[in-house]
């Protein structure tokens, strides 16, 4: 009999009724988990010693989970995949990862990313690529690749992931699960490993709405080690999903979905939008209103230019800190700045090092006002266009990216002008700090595709509820990877 492949609530009823101990939970997870590893090297760190725990009211009571690998875990490994902290364990732990403590919660395992939360690919974690469970030819996407694998191979119901642009909702569509970031410091980020400071998210991946609500509830809330954090405590997540979205209002930017701005558009490319218009039939057959809107397309051009000035510029301060010193292993030298420069030297991936001299690049004195100011300056014109919309509707809509997962060794694409934006518009989600969330919509070539719902800040309950009401319209509500090959 296996549990782990089953919804939150469910496993707990069977924890309630007996049907089944925290313990015999926990040896299914690791079981899983290392069937996992050897298919879709999903793990930094497996917690083999992990034991159940005592089950409570509380949901996740008794129940296994996955963190990814860039939350501090007390007296655990956590090197946010990087080479730079291969060897470094926390004295303390996250404040998410102290409330499932809390909350009974049982951690099994730590998940391999891109290194600190950089890249979208699942490719550039120190321990390798991470493969789709659904296809192991291919990436998972990422950062929060090991996560998203593994729950959607059925390791467990749920796992940790971060989002500074894209991180939980992209690799969630590429594998066919839930992917949610609430508002901006909904969650604390204390002891989060931090990458660009003003979009940074925590959240979590599932295989229902429901489930990402039941989670999110438990790990949100003020902290006092946190200052972006605010008093969410009247928000329950849970309660709001009733699937009455009856004359709410979504719309969807023409400039990002309308299949004939796509020149020499794939057959999959073209099956997915249509695919995505499917989608609106469904939410119009709900109740809902769902109407096409436009967006400048030169505001929606700027946006990866923007997304990536910004986000390097604050990771290049941000990890400034990792000089081998402090922690991480020591580097060869004669003195402090030799050895400074060895670890970082040896220690990065080239896409890191690259991002480092972009930020460096942009945060120059000289360079400072015509690229950071105004790149700052274009993502206030986004959010402000975003909030507009929000005035009129209760959430944008819009396909995730330009098709199913990618093939690992595919050539790297040039970016092509037509479909970056496709690609990348999540990221506004970080520029806004808005609630986000992605379902999975389906399949193309017998691969998830996703879609995504985003609201405005602090309105959490009707994103979530209006993606509950879509996800019981349609079949994919906790998928699973049926046999990983
Ligand atoms: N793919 C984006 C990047 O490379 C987003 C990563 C993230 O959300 N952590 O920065």
């Amino acid at each position: 009999m296996s549990y782990m492949d089953k919804s939150i609530t469910e496993i707990h009823e069977l924890l309630k009724s007996k049907k089944v101990t925290s313990d015999e939970l926990v040896k299914e997870a690791l079981e899983k988990t290392h069937e996992i590893q050897d298919k879709c090297n999903a793990f930094v760190t497996i917690l083999d010693d992990a034991k159940g725990s005592e089950v409570t009211d509380n949901l996740l009571s008794g129940i296994p989970y996955g963190v990814k690998d860039n939350y501090s875990t007390k007296g655990i490994l956590s090197t946010g995949s990087s080479n730079t902290l291969k060897d470094y364990v926390p004295f303390f732990d996250a404040t998410v990862v102290e409330k499932l403590n809390a909350a009974g919660a049982v951690k099994v395992n730590k998940t391999a990313l891109d290194e600190f939360g950089m890249g979208g690919t699942g490719t550039t974690c120190h321990t390798g690529a991470v493969r789709n469970p659904w296809d192991l030819k291919r990436m998972c996407a990422g950062s929060s690749a090991g996560s998203s694998a593994a729950v959607a191979a059925g390791v467990y119901p749920y796992a940790l992931g971060s989002d500074t642009g894209d991180s939980i909702r992209k690799p969630a569509a590429y594998c066919g699960i839930v992917g949610y970031k609430p508002t901006y410091g909904m969650i604390s980020r204390y002891g989060l490993f931090p990458y660009a400071s003003s979009l940074d998210h925590c959240g979590v991946l599932t295989r229902s709405v429901l489930d990402a609500a039941i989670v999110t509830d438990v790990i949100k809330g003020k902290d006092k080690n946190d200052m972006t954090t605010w008093d969410s405590s009247k928000i329950n997540l849970e309660k709001a999903c009733t699937g009455k979205v009856k004359g709410k209002k979504l719309c969807y930017i023409k400039e990002i979905t309308d299949k004939n701005r796509y020149k020499n558009a794939s057959k999959e490319l073209l099956e997915h939008l249509d695919n995505f218009q499917k989608t609106l039939d469904k939410a119009r057959e709900l109740g809902m209103i769902v109407d096409e809107v436009s967006v400048d397309e030169k505001l929606l051009r700027a946006e990866p230019s923007v997304y990536n000035i910004i986000s390097y510029a604050e990771a290049t301060s941000n990890l400034s800190n990792l000089t081998g010193i402090i922690f991480g292993p020591r580097g060869d030298g004669d003195n402090y700045i030799e050895m400074m420069k060895d670890h970082r030297t040896k220690g990065f991936s080239p896409l890191i090092k690259r991002r480092f001299v972009i930020g460096s690049y942009v945060l120059q004195k000289e360079n400072q006002e015509r690229y950071f100011k105004n790149a700052q300056r274009v993502r206030r014109l986004l959010v402000d266009r975003w909030k507009e919309i929000f005035k009129d509707y209760d959430a944008v809509i819009l396909p995730v990216s330009q098709g199913p997962a990618k093939l690992l060794d595919a050539p790297k694409e040039e970016l092509d002008e037509n479909t970056t934006i496709l690609e990348e518009h999540l990221q506004i989600g970080n520029f806004g700090g808005f609630p986000s969330i992605t379902i999975p919509n389906g399949f193309i070539n017998n691969l998830p595709v996703g879609v995504n719902i985003t609201g405005n800040c602090y309105d959490d309950e009707n994103v979530i509820n209006i993606a509950y009401a879509l996800e019981s319209s349609m079949d994919y509500k906790n998928q699973i990877v049926k046999e990983v090959k």
